[in-house]
């Protein structure tokens, strides 16, 4: 059974130049002056987050993530911990000794006073799980006030896959090409036709060309009509506590591979900001495991030499499956 592979986890950041399409040219036009502007500060920058500020990384076929602003770096969140517990942390840990000890110890209010601020392009499918992250704050664009650009997002035919039979909530073997090609066929079919009805419902094109014979219904109306696949946009500011809550959860293997597509870069865009936070985050949370009081006897019981299965750990198989392929022992 071949399964879908993962989202792209680039080391490098991509940024898109002038002739990529994801961006109009008037947002092309308005990241060139932006990055052409440079403003003296005394505040604390990070050199490769100022080359990031306002250029855009993509993610799936037609989005993007963009870092607007950023308050903080790793030493700011040395700075609040130390006012905590005074200066004599100093002398005992280095930065990175502090941060992996806030980390481990889940002392999660100095990477509050760290924030970011993104602009980022999704499909509404996606932003309808972004948006349950409540602890951020967010613009999106309104589509009752505009009209919703005709792009949508169509999967790669390998990310294409039956419904998992050993959860209900994912992706199980990757369909055969021919049926990839008919399910594409009908995505791009029924994405086309909702947005021609909706430019007929609105009366008027994106770029605000007249539809002969258009009825001009209320734009809070005929975006009723559209796709879950259709593109929109927001600006997401949030602290670093909770975009590493975020990422948790949603660069897990168990979230759905589209908003793991966005997860992967902001793990990257992280790396960049945030380098030591970012390993602690790695080592403490991203890929580490956390172990109820039964599973912690199995282990013990499997290190002292005894046997154990689904039965006698006393967990529910579920949970038993997944312990032991976090352990490495999937045959038990
Ligand atoms: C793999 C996966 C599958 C999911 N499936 C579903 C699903 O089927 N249906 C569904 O509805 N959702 C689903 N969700 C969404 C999930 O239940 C959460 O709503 C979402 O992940 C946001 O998490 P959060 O509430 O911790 O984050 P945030 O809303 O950002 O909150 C951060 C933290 O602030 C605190 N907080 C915020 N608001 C409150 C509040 N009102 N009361 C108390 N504490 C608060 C909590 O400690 C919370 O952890 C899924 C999420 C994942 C990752």
């Amino acid at each position: 059974v071949q399964a879908v592979r993962e989202p792209a986890q680039a080391d490098q950041l991509l940024l898109l130049d002038a002739s990529s399409d994801r961006l109009s040219s008037q947002q092309h036009a308005e990241i060139e002056a932006q990055r052409a502007n440079t403003a003296i500060t005394r505040r604390a920058t990070v050199t490769s987050m100022e080359e990031l500020l306002y250029a855009a990384l993509p993610v799936l076929d037609h989005g993007f993530i963009r870092v607007i602003d950023y308050m903080g770096d790793d030493p700011a969140i040395v700075q609040a911990a130390r006012v905590s517990y005074g200066a004599g942390t100093k002398q005992k840990r280095g930065d990175a000794g502090l941060i992996n000890y806030l980390m481990r110890n889940r002392h999660t209010s100095p990477f509050e006073m760290c924030e970011i601020k993104l602009h980022v392009k999704l499909p509404i499918f996606v932003a309808r799980q972004w948006v349950r992250h409540r602890a951020a704050s967010l613009n999106e664009y309104s589509a009752r006030y505009s009209i919703l650009d005709r792009e949508f997002y169509i999967p790669a035919p390998d990310a294409l896959a039956k419904q998992a039979t050993t959860n209900r909530q994912g992706r199980g073997e990757i369909l055969e090409p021919e049926q990839a090609q008919r399910v594409l066929e009908m995505l791009r079919a029924d994405a086309h036709q909702a947005y021609l009805r909706y430019e007929h419902l609105l009366g008027e094109t994106a770029t605000g060309a007249a539809v002969p014979d258009g009825i001009g219904l209320a734009r809070e109306l005929a975006r009723m009509d559209l796709t879950l696949n259709v593109y929109t946009q927001w600006y997401w500011k949030v602290d670093l506590h909770n975009l590493l809550h975020f990422l948790k959860l949603r660069a897990d293997p168990h979230a759905q591979y589209e908003i793991r597509a966005y997860a992967n870069v902001l793990l990257q865009i992280l790396k960049v900001w945030v380098p030591l936070a970012f390993e602690a985050f790695k080592q403490y949370r991203l890929d580490a495991y956390e172990i109820s009081s039964k599973g912690l006897g199995v282990v013990r019981r499997l290190l002292a030499g005894g046997s154990v299965d689904a039965a006698s750990s006393g967990m529910s198989a579920g949970e038993y499956r997944e312990l032991m392929g976090v352990l490495g022992l999937s045959e038990r």
